[in-house]
């Protein structure tokens, strides 16, 4: 029997989810199941580690018995993962010693602080990347080994063995054979030098990590091992490996320089692909390797907000006035403007361009006539706006205006945000058939590392539009809707707690 179908694993931050893919990359079926996240103080984001892995087995198990593929007919397995969320784990009984630090979690705050204030942030940023923050996986690391006693005498012993949910997941997966990352994830953790790909020992040195408890870096789309036997009854190859936000620029066929994608979820994360050219950002972006389909090196540049569609699910959830996200459209239709309301959703702070962790959030311009529609259209709009922050610096860095912009995500699916988006950044955006581009990535990563395709021209020729927004708004009232919303940006950041 032939192998026809490529088994995509996509563990993202609140769900683990599997999907199954035909040979023309058309999906056959996807299996989900949610699991939790823990505060256990403010700003502190944990996770269960063997509750993800357990949880992405099952979803897997789900979608082959759905299809009723069988095992043995998969051609390979791909992975995508949340990144920067850390696990710590015993090499020899496979128990983590921790629970797993989320990428929200601000625990490391002031040790960030701390290095942004020293000689040292400079070259750090050049080496990496990154900028210093909480949000990349170095401090977490340092962290664990600094407050679970005895983990670095364990750590430098080899005795334990450190992951991001990829390294974890094909842990598992391999049972315990594979300790390995890709590139896309390990350039996430401030521990890699971004040009070599390799992890840099003035790094390891600064986070004070031991070499010995770090996977092997491998390229995102390679046979990195295969699945225990045990597992699912057959030893299939896991080949392609991306972080999520890579994996979805795949997933969108981005695979040349100046394409650029948008995935509108919990987060907005916006990516640049620069091909071969390592491109640092000038205006507070961050560079990161893309998910390279061969053995040249790929970059992309990249923002990130922290809060757009979890925007929505705060209007729900806490406020209200909103029976389910896609009313939202209905919602924010039913009032011809947002009346003057800004509504800045800077619950964690705000990511990037500013970087500024102090900021809160704040809803500007109230009068009495002011409704839930036109909080709930503020809110959409406030996407759309942070979104144009990312896509302006990253057009600045780039050298040229962005003039068309493909998005996926759950909030992607809202036509009154994307008409938005089109209009204030005077930008076409395209909506692909499936917006489901993190675990279709990773599918392809993991096919084409097998022969199953045979190029990212044959996989480019399976993405297929859904639909386009024009820009339709006079240069004036775009210019006179985003001064408005850099002024209440700009009253975000002054508010004092
Ligand atoms: P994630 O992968 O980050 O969990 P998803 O891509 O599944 O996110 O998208 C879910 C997010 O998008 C939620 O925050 C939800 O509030 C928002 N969302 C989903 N559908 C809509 C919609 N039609 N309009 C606006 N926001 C939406």
């Amino acid at each position: 029997m032939t192998s026809q179908h490529i088994l995509s694993l996509d563990e993202g931050t609140s769900s683990a989810r599997a999907a199954l893919y035909d040979h023309q990359g058309a999906r056959v079926a996807i299996a989900s199941h949610e699991f939790p996240s823990q505060y256990p103080q403010p700003g502190w984001v944990e996770q269960d580690a063997k509750e993800i892995w357990r949880l992405q087995v099952q979803s897997a198990r789900d979608v082959l018995d759905g299809a009723r593929v069988q095992p043995r007919g998969l051609a390979a397995v791909g992975i995508t993962n949340q990144r920067e969320t850390l696990v710590v784990w015993d090499r020899q009984t496979g128990e983590p010693i921790a629970p797993a630090i989320v990428w929200q979690c601000r625990r490391t705050s002031a040790a960030c602080a701390a290095l942004n204030a020293s000689k040292d942030r400079d070259w750090i940023i050049e080496r990496t990347g990154l900028v210093i923050d909480p949000y990349f996986t170095g401090t977490k690391l340092q962290w664990l080994l600094d407050h679970v006693p005895g983990a670095r005498a364990r750590g430098e012993a080899g005795d334990l063995l450190f992951g991001n949910i990829d390294t974890w997941l094909i842990w598992k997966l391999s049972g315990g054979r594979v300790h390995a990352t890709d590139l896309t994830n390990a350039s996430r953790t401030l521990l890699m030098n971004l040009a070599t790909g390799e992890w840099d020992d003035d790094l390891l040195r600064v986070f004070n990590v031991p070499r010995a408890m770090l996977p092997r870096i491998a390229r995102s789309s390679e046979v990195v091992g295969v699945t225990d036997g045990d597992l699912f009854g057959a030893e299939v190859p896991i080949a392609g490996v991306a972080g999520d936000q890579q994996a979805a620029t795949a997933g969108q066929a981005c695979f040349s320089p100046g394409m650029i994608k948008n995935t509108y979820g919990t987060g907005c994360f916006c990516l640049l692909h620069t091909g071969w050219n390592l491109v640092r950002s000038k205006n507070r972006l961050i560079t990161t390797r893309a998910a390279s389909t061969n053995s040249e090196a790929q970059y992309a540049i990249e923002g990130s907000v922290f809060v757009a569609g979890a925007a929505i699910q705060w209007l729900r959830d806490s406020l209200g006035i909103l029976p389910a996200a896609p009313a939202s459209q209905q919602m924010a239709e039913s009032v011809t403007d947002s009346a003057g309301v800004y509504f800045v959703p800077a619950f964690v702070g705000l990511g990037a361009p500013h970087w500024d962790s102090e900021a809160r959030g704040v809803i500007s311009g109230l009068t009495r006539g002011a409704t839930a529609a036109h909080i709930v259209r503020a809110a959409l709009e406030s996407i759309a706006f942070q979104s144009r922050e990312l896509v302006d610096a990253q057009s600045a860095d780039a050298g040229t205006p962005v003039k068309e912009m493909r998005v996926d995500g759950g909030a992607a699916r809202n036509d009154f945000l994307m008409q938005f988006q089109a209009d204030i950044l005077d930008c076409r955006i395209v909506r692909p058939a499936d917006t489901e581009t993190t675990a279709l990535g990773a599918a392809y990563l993991a096919g084409l590392a097998v022969g199953h395709w045979k190029s990212t021209e044959e996989i480019a020729s399976f993405w297929r539009v859904e639909r386009v927004f024009e820009p339709r708004i006079a240069a004036s009232e775009r210019a006179r809707l985003y001064d408005g919303w850099l002024d209440a940006v700009a009253r975000a950041r002054s508010v004092r707690r």
